[in-house]
């Protein structure tokens, strides 16, 4: 039982410092979107995607969340995106007072759109709230249909599922319509798009529904 006390004052004083980040969010209006998925799912190739079709359309900013390197921050860095990089020295997600600062060494001036690129694990980083507008879970084919299933608190605390890898379909048991009935089961007002950052379809639909800055009720 102590555990789970614990726990939940853990949690508690999360949710406190996520507040705070949330109405600092607001009030310098940027739209916060918090990445979550598996490791490999394709989580940097994701955004690398997206800042190559939005960069002249908004200003963009990143916090990238790893156990271990900051090889994903340089891989994005590469696009003029101002860039904090989080390393948690094995912990397993990123945590609101981590992001708040990380917040201090990002200039966000002019910046419409964050991504917090969190550590890559589809259990715990479901719980802990980052101060984001919402959360986006990516899943890939490679991983297989039942993932919804499996690790339903991610996908039902999630607002959008992006399905990565599409252009392996035809190599890998995964079912695309089982994979999107099995997330709707969970959560029924999930927006997906399925998108490929090899071909490249999908993106840029994706990116157009962000311009949009919209999020899903829940
Ligand atoms: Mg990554
Ligand atoms: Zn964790």
């Amino acid at each position: 039982m102590s555990v789970i006390t614990i726990e939940r004052k853990v949690l508690e004083k999360n949710d406190q410092v996520a507040a705070g980040n949330r109405r600092m969010f607001a009030e310098r209006g940027i739209f916060v979107l918090n990445l979550v998925s598996s490791p490999g799912s394709g989580k940097t190739s994701i955004l690398e995607k997206t800042f190559e079709d939005l960069r002249d359309a908004m200003k963009m900013a990143v916090i990238e969340g790893d156990v271990q390197t900051d090889l994903d921050a340089q891989r994005v860095s590469r696009y003029g995106v101002p860039v904090v990089q989080i390393v948690t020295l094995g912990g397993c997600h990123l945590e609101a007072n981590l992001v708040r600062d990380a917040l201090e060494k990002l200039d966000l001036t002019g910046v419409e759109l964050l991504f917090i690129e969190n550590v890559g694990n589809l259990v715990c980083p479901s719980g802990y709230d980052l101060g984001e507008a919402m959360k986006v879970v990516v899943l890939s084919t490679t991983e297989g249909d039942d993932k919804p299933l499996k690790y339903p608190a991610m996908i039902r605390n999630s607002s959008v599922l992006l399905i990565n890898k599409i252009d392996l379909i035809p190599y890998v048991p995964c079912d695309l319509d089982t994979l999107r009935n099995n997330a709707l089961k969970i959560n029924p007002g999930l927006k997906i798009f399925e998108i490929s950052c090899v071909t490249g379809e999908g993106i840029s639909a994706w990116c157009d529904w962000l311009k949009k800055k919209e999020t899903p009720a829940r």
